[in-house]
Order: C-alpha cells, then structure tokens, then sequence
C-alpha cells in the first residue's frame, strides 16, 4: 500500500459492511435463506380504510407494512433499498430502473422550473446531456459546469435560484476525486443539497458519512457487477423518499422509473460479495497503474502518489477497499487507442471493448468518441479527455500475472515497451485468432 503516513484520516471514516451486517436480514416466505420474490403489482387491504390511509400517506411500508401500487413501493425492492442504505449510511434509500433515472428522479425532486444547479464539469455523458441539453429545455432548470476541484469557482457559481451541488465521488473518466467535506460545508452553507453520483466508488467513499446529502447509483456497474440489470438507487433521509414517492409531487412516483422487482431480487444476491470484489477490483487496478507508470506510460489512477487528489483520497477512503477498480491511460491519438484495444480484445484476450464498467472482466473503451461524446469539444477539453484516453474498468478473472503479461505485450508490439522485461516472457498470451 502506498498510504503515506502524515495522511490525516477523516474522523467519520467507518466500513460500511458492519452497518450492512446489522442491517435485518430479510427471509422468504417459507423460511428461505433468501428473501422472497413479491411480484405483485397490487395488494389487498383488509379494511376499506387502510387504503384510504395509504393515500393519505398515514400508511406504507415502514407504518403497518402497507403496500399500494407497484409503481409506488414494493417489498422487495424495498428490502433491496434497505440494504442500499446500510451500504450508504443513510435513513433510507429507493431503487429506480436505472442510475439515470435516480439521477433525474433525483434532480426533479430538488428543482423547480427557473432553478439552478452548479455541477462538476467532468460527470457521465448521460447526465451532462440531462444537465446540459434536457433539463434547460424541458423544464427551464439551468446548469452551470465548474471545475469541481476548484472550490473557489464552485461557491462562486452559486446564485440565489441554485438549489444544488452535484458532482461525482471518482469523476468519470478523469478520475479526480471531489472533496465532499469541503463541498458539503459550500453547500450547507448556502442553504443547498449536496448530491454525489457514487456509482465509481461504492464502500471506498462514503459520501453521507462525508456530509453529502443524497448518494445516487448506477447500480448497472460494480454493485450490480455482471453487466445483466440496468438499475439504480437513490439514498438519502427518509422525508425526501417518502418525498419522491407522493401522490402528487414525487418523480418515481409520477415519471414512473420503478425497478421490477425480480431485478431487486438478483442484485441484492450480490450485496454480500460487493465488498470482496471492490477489494479485487481495486488491488488489480492498483498493480497495473504502478506498473504501467513504472513503464513510463501516461497512467491516471488515484491509488498512485503521483495522482493530484491521492492524498485527499488516502484521507477519505475506507482503505480496505483500495482506489477502485477504474485507470485510464493516455495513448495520444485514438488511432492508437484504438488498434490498443483492438489487441488486448482480439489477440490477447486481456479484456473487452465496451463502454460500462464494474464488470467481472476489464472493459475498456475510448471515453473522448464514447461515453463523453455527449460533451462539446471545447468541455472535453476543459474537461482533460484527451482522444486517446482510455479507459478501463479492472476486472478480477485470470490471474494478475497473466492479465499483465497479456497487457504488457500488447503495449510492446505497438511500440510502447522497449525495456526487456522484468520478469517471465512477454506475449506468450498472445492467443490464435
Ligand atoms: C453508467 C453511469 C450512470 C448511468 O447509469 P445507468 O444505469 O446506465 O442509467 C450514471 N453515472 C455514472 C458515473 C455512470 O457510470
């Protein structure tokens, strides 16, 4: 580990999977290691006036175990949400049909028309559109884009309709780190809500252990972890769930992004091996960065020293979780980003060509023509995506010294390595195509 030792950890830093090992452990219907499946999209009331109460908001899942609607709670999503909550630290938590609905579901709720958010400049390519292009257009909420490690500039955005901080705990593809102490004392500050996208970081940042005060998820990446479900979820204090779940004003409840509940069924399997797998994730991506460095290479990823924002994250992380499972390296040009990719995906095997990420195995992609292809040249820029970037998710199968062999020797045959190499042959992964 590369911890320095004068790196000062925040006070708050607890691990999450103790809160979660707490958490009531929901059996089936027979007495199912598992909880049930609850497929119903609607439920029987006893009396008349339970569902009168129900609509009245007197009755739901956590006042007499009251359901209504699917599209309003169901019980396994439910238990899902709790588990999604204990993962966060929060009061409560509700799980959407996909990370882009807790995100808009989320903004809604914050945002009137005319209101104003101030937002990180480097955040998924879905929600720069959301921010930039949808939100303006469809609903007269405004954006204005900051560099969010400059906090100067982030106050300095704020006007008296912003209504919200938004940005992400690992930025998408940059990889810098945002000082959620420092955001959330801006936001709280200035009467604001300050909402963190942690789909990069589960269990290595806490953002409401940090004084964030709503998490967001694209669980579609490493809670999910197979690339099978497109899900997200929303946690935050019980008030804005129930919230976002009026009869009249609630965005899940109205725009009607629900998760099925099969879907919750299946990810919550995976709560319990999400800590060993972010640990991998993370160990991997660790070895690789310090080698591809050690090569010389134009190598990004905040477990290295070298990385702008490492000693800000050393102070923040849950440290059994390492750095997270995401690099990026620089090529220079996408041509050789691309014939990069092409290799390691078709002659080597090392990985896939994807976008997404959190999978079991790496993924890489292009972010400048891919996932940030949303964003204008000239924020791109701003941004520092660079057309060769590229971006991979470090994924855990096969052996740490057979997927660097594989790598390494993808980087040799296109000029990248010259030094003989440290140890064991280069390019014997090469596979017969
Ligand atoms: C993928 C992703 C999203 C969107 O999630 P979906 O589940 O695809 O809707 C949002 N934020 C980040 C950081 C992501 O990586």
């Amino acid at each position: 580990m590369t911890t320095p030792r004068d790196v000062i950890k925040h006070p708050k830093i607890k691990n999450p999977v103790e809160t979660l090992a707490n958490t009531r452990h929901e059996f089936g219907e027979h007495g199912g290691v598992n909880m049930s499946i609850e497929a119903s999209t609607t439920f029987t009331a006893m009396h008349p006036n339970v569902l009168t109460e129900m609509f009245h908001g007197e009755r739901g899942p956590d006042q007499g175990g009251c359901y209504l609607y699917g599209r309003h709670f169901n019980p396994t999503v439910y238990n899902l949400s709790r588990q999604l909550a204990a993962l966060e630290g929060t009061e409560a938590a509700y799980c959407t049909a996909s990370g882009m609905a807790a995100i808009a579901g989320t903004l809604f709720q914050l945002c009137n028309s005319g209101d104003h958010i101030v937002s990180a400049n480097t955040v998924y390519g879905g929600t720069y559109a959301l921010l930039n292009d949808f939100l303006p257009a469809k609903a007269g909420i405004t954006t204005t884009l900051v560099d969010i490690t400059d906090l100067a500039a982030v106050e300095a955005a704020i006007t008296p309709r912003t209504r919200v901080i938004y940005a992400e705990s690992i930025a998408n593809p940059t990889l810098r780190v945002a000082d959620i102490p420092a955001l959330a004392d801006i936001a709280h500050r200035h009467g604001l809500k300050l909402v963190i996208d942690n789909t990069f970081s589960p269990l290595i940042l806490s953002p409401k252990q940090l004084g964030a005060d709503i998490v967001v998820h694209s669980m579609t990446k490493f809670i999910g972890g197979a690339s099978d479900h497109i899900a997200g979820a929303i946690c935050a204090d019980k008030a804005f769930i129930l919230e976002l779940m009026d009869l009249h004003q609630g965005s899940l409840m109205l725009l009607g992004p629900t998760m099925d509940p099969q879907v919750a069924f299946n990810i919550n399997l995976r709560i319990a091996h999400l800590p060993l797998r972010m640990a991998e994730h993370g160990r991997r991506a660790q070895a690789f960065a310090e080698r591809l460095q050690e090569l010389g290479l134009a190598v990004t990823y905040p477990g290295l020293p070298e990385h702008p924002d490492h000693e800000m994250i050393t102070a923040l992380h849950c440290a059994d979780y390492g750095f997270g499972g995401i690099l990026t390296l620089d090529l220079g040009t996408e041509e050789l980003a691309d014939q990069l990719m092409d290799m390691l995906q078709n002659d080597y095997r090392f990985g896939y060509m994807a976008v997404s990420l959190g999978y079991f195995d790496t993924l890489m992609s292009c972010s400048g023509s891919t996932t940030s292809s949303e964003m204008t040249d000239e924020d791109k820029q701003a941004a520092g995506i660079s057309p060769g970037l590229v971006r991979m998710s470090v994924g855990f199968t096969g052996t740490t010294e057979q997927r660097w062999r594989q790598l390494r020797g993808a980087l040799e045959r296109l000029g990248f390595v010259n030094a003989a190499p440290r140890s064991g042959p280069v390019g014997t992964e090469r596979i017969a195509s």
